[in-house]
Protein backbone atom coordinates (compact mmCIF):
# COMPACT_ATOMS: atom_id res chain seq x y z
CA UNK A 1 0.00 0.00 0.00
CA UNK A 2 1.29 3.25 -1.05
CA UNK A 3 0.19 6.65 0.90
CA UNK A 4 2.08 10.08 -0.96
CA UNK A 5 4.01 7.26 -2.88
CA UNK A 6 5.51 5.94 0.12
CA UNK A 7 5.02 2.36 0.72
CA UNK A 8 3.03 1.87 4.57
CA UNK A 9 3.10 -1.91 4.62
CA UNK A 10 6.35 -3.64 3.33
CA UNK A 11 5.59 -5.73 0.04
CA UNK A 12 8.16 -7.99 1.09
CA UNK A 13 6.91 -9.26 4.72
CA UNK A 14 4.13 -6.84 5.94
CA UNK A 15 6.09 -4.89 8.18
CA UNK A 16 4.62 -1.08 8.62
CA UNK A 17 7.30 0.97 7.08
CA UNK A 18 8.90 3.64 8.37
CA UNK A 19 10.41 7.02 6.87
CA UNK A 20 14.36 7.13 6.33
CA UNK A 21 16.49 10.12 5.67
CA UNK A 22 18.84 9.02 2.56
CA UNK A 23 21.09 12.13 1.81
CA UNK A 24 18.44 14.93 0.68
CA UNK A 25 15.67 12.55 0.26
CA UNK A 26 13.32 10.88 2.90
CA UNK A 27 12.21 7.29 1.86
CA UNK A 28 10.22 4.65 3.16
CA UNK A 29 12.17 1.56 4.53
CA UNK A 30 10.91 -1.85 6.28
CA UNK A 31 12.59 -2.26 10.05
CA UNK A 32 11.41 -5.89 9.62
CA UNK A 33 13.30 -6.91 6.76
CA UNK A 34 15.47 -3.68 5.86
CA UNK A 35 13.94 -3.60 2.43
CA UNK A 36 13.90 0.41 1.07
CA UNK A 37 11.63 1.48 -1.01
CA UNK A 38 12.97 3.60 -3.99
CA UNK A 39 10.00 5.44 -5.25
CA UNK A 40 10.99 6.42 -9.39
CA UNK A 41 8.70 7.83 -12.42
CA UNK A 42 6.34 5.44 -13.87
CA UNK A 43 7.46 4.65 -17.91
CA UNK A 44 5.19 5.80 -20.20
CA UNK A 45 4.50 6.77 -23.59
CA UNK A 46 2.20 8.77 -25.51
CA UNK A 47 1.94 9.41 -29.31
CA UNK A 48 1.10 11.47 -31.69
CA UNK A 49 -0.99 10.64 -34.57
CA UNK A 50 -0.65 12.69 -37.54
CA UNK A 51 -3.14 12.65 -40.57
CA UNK A 52 -2.11 14.04 -43.73
CA UNK A 53 -4.26 17.03 -43.40
CA UNK A 54 -2.56 18.86 -40.17
CA UNK A 55 -4.64 16.81 -37.68
CA UNK A 56 -4.04 15.18 -34.68
CA UNK A 57 -6.18 12.47 -33.05
CA UNK A 58 -7.21 13.39 -29.45
CA UNK A 59 -9.09 11.36 -26.75
CA UNK A 60 -10.96 12.88 -24.00
CA UNK A 61 -10.38 11.15 -20.42
CA UNK A 62 -12.91 9.05 -18.81
CA UNK A 63 -14.22 10.40 -14.87
CA UNK A 64 -12.17 7.76 -13.30
CA UNK A 65 -8.41 9.32 -14.44
CA UNK A 66 -6.65 11.66 -13.21
CA UNK A 67 -7.61 15.05 -14.98
CA UNK A 68 -11.09 13.96 -16.20
CA UNK A 69 -13.11 15.04 -18.71
CA UNK A 70 -10.11 16.89 -20.22
CA UNK A 71 -8.79 15.89 -23.74
CA UNK A 72 -5.19 14.30 -24.37
CA UNK A 73 -2.66 12.30 -26.69
CA UNK A 74 -3.33 8.91 -26.62
CA UNK A 75 -0.86 7.18 -23.88
CA UNK A 76 -0.63 4.72 -20.94
CA UNK A 77 2.45 2.65 -19.16
CA UNK A 78 4.89 0.58 -20.45
CA UNK A 79 4.13 -2.75 -19.57
CA UNK A 80 7.16 -5.20 -18.08
CA UNK A 81 7.15 -6.97 -21.01
CA UNK A 82 7.04 -4.61 -24.14
CA UNK A 83 9.10 -2.13 -25.73
CA UNK A 84 8.42 1.26 -25.52
CA UNK A 85 7.44 1.08 -29.69
CA UNK A 86 5.20 -1.84 -28.84
CA UNK A 87 3.40 -0.20 -26.50
CA UNK A 88 2.70 3.32 -28.41
CA UNK A 89 1.05 0.83 -30.54
CA UNK A 90 -1.05 -1.39 -28.22
CA UNK A 91 -1.82 2.14 -26.05
CA UNK A 92 -3.52 3.97 -29.07
CA UNK A 93 -4.93 0.59 -30.70
CA UNK A 94 -6.67 0.29 -27.18
CA UNK A 95 -7.75 4.07 -26.42
CA UNK A 96 -8.20 4.90 -30.38
CA UNK A 97 -9.62 1.81 -32.09
CA UNK A 98 -7.10 2.09 -34.87
CA UNK A 99 -3.59 0.70 -35.93
CA UNK A 100 -0.77 2.95 -36.06
CA UNK A 101 3.21 3.09 -37.70
CA UNK A 102 5.12 4.75 -35.37
CA UNK A 103 7.69 6.44 -37.42
CA UNK A 104 10.45 8.15 -34.74
CA UNK A 105 10.75 9.69 -30.71
CA UNK A 106 9.68 13.29 -31.29
CA UNK A 107 10.68 13.94 -27.37
CA UNK A 108 10.69 12.89 -24.13
CA UNK A 109 8.70 14.72 -21.31
CA UNK A 110 8.31 14.43 -17.21
CA UNK A 111 5.66 14.95 -15.54
CA UNK A 112 5.30 16.35 -12.44
CA UNK A 113 1.19 16.01 -11.65
CA UNK A 114 -0.59 17.59 -8.27
CA UNK A 115 -2.02 14.06 -6.88
CA UNK A 116 1.84 12.53 -6.82
CA UNK A 117 2.26 10.54 -9.51
CA UNK A 118 5.62 11.03 -11.72
CA UNK A 119 5.59 10.12 -15.35
CA UNK A 120 8.70 9.82 -17.81
CA UNK A 121 6.83 9.85 -21.36
CA UNK A 122 8.20 9.44 -24.52
CA UNK A 123 6.25 10.60 -27.01
CA UNK A 124 6.32 8.99 -30.19
CA UNK A 125 4.91 10.56 -33.92
CA UNK A 126 2.78 8.13 -35.56
CA UNK A 127 0.95 7.78 -38.69
CA UNK A 128 -2.76 5.90 -38.60
CA UNK A 129 -2.72 2.94 -40.97
CA UNK A 130 -6.51 2.61 -40.10
CA UNK A 131 -9.25 5.11 -40.48
CA UNK A 132 -12.55 4.20 -37.94
CA UNK A 133 -11.84 5.35 -34.57
CA UNK A 134 -13.61 3.97 -31.49
CA UNK A 135 -13.10 5.27 -27.63
CA UNK A 136 -11.72 2.61 -25.31
CA UNK A 137 -9.99 1.63 -22.54
CA UNK A 138 -10.57 4.77 -20.01
CA UNK A 139 -10.97 7.28 -23.32
CA UNK A 140 -15.07 8.54 -23.31
CA UNK A 141 -14.37 10.06 -26.78
CA UNK A 142 -11.89 10.09 -29.67
CA UNK A 143 -11.70 13.06 -32.55
CA UNK A 144 -9.34 14.40 -34.82
CA UNK A 145 -8.88 18.08 -34.56
CA UNK A 146 -7.32 20.24 -36.69
CA UNK A 147 -3.90 21.63 -35.13
CA UNK A 148 -4.50 25.57 -36.53
CA UNK A 149 -8.14 25.22 -35.06
CA UNK A 150 -9.25 26.21 -31.32
CA UNK A 151 -8.13 22.71 -29.55
CA UNK A 152 -9.65 21.05 -26.62
CA UNK A 153 -9.74 21.40 -23.56
CA UNK A 154 -5.66 19.58 -23.05
CA UNK A 155 -5.11 17.51 -19.63
CA UNK A 156 -1.45 17.82 -19.84
CA UNK A 157 0.89 20.85 -20.74
CA UNK A 158 3.23 18.57 -22.01
CA UNK A 159 0.74 17.22 -24.55
CA UNK A 160 0.43 21.17 -25.57
CA UNK A 161 4.00 21.49 -25.95
CA UNK A 162 4.13 18.71 -28.62
CA UNK A 163 0.80 19.83 -30.52
CA UNK A 164 2.28 23.34 -31.02
CA UNK A 165 5.65 21.72 -32.06
CA UNK A 166 3.66 19.34 -34.62
CA UNK A 167 2.07 22.46 -35.70
CA UNK A 168 5.04 24.32 -36.58
CA UNK A 169 6.36 21.37 -38.45
CA UNK A 170 2.81 21.17 -40.93
CA UNK A 171 2.50 25.12 -40.93
CA UNK A 172 6.09 24.98 -42.54
CA UNK A 173 5.56 21.92 -43.93
CA UNK A 174 8.79 20.33 -42.48
CA UNK A 175 9.24 16.56 -41.58
CA UNK A 176 9.04 17.04 -37.53
CA UNK A 177 12.55 16.42 -36.53
CA UNK A 178 12.40 12.73 -34.68
CA UNK A 179 15.00 10.27 -33.22
CA UNK A 180 14.80 6.49 -34.97
CA UNK A 181 13.35 4.19 -33.17
CA UNK A 182 14.39 1.49 -31.15
CA UNK A 183 12.18 -1.51 -31.50
CA UNK A 184 14.35 -4.16 -30.47
CA UNK A 185 15.14 -5.71 -27.40
CA UNK A 186 19.08 -5.00 -26.21
CA UNK A 187 20.08 -7.74 -24.18
ZN1 LIG B 1 9.85 -5.99 5.07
Amino acid sequence: MLKNNQAIYCQRCGTICHEIQDGELKRSACPGCGYIYYMNPYPCVSVLIAGDDGKVLLGRRGTDSIYPLKWCLPCGYIEYNETYVEASIRETKEETGIKVEPIGIINVVSNHFADGVNSIVTVILAKPVETEIKAGDDMIEIGWFDVNAELPDLAFKADAYIINKYKKSFNNKLKMNCLDLLGNRFQ
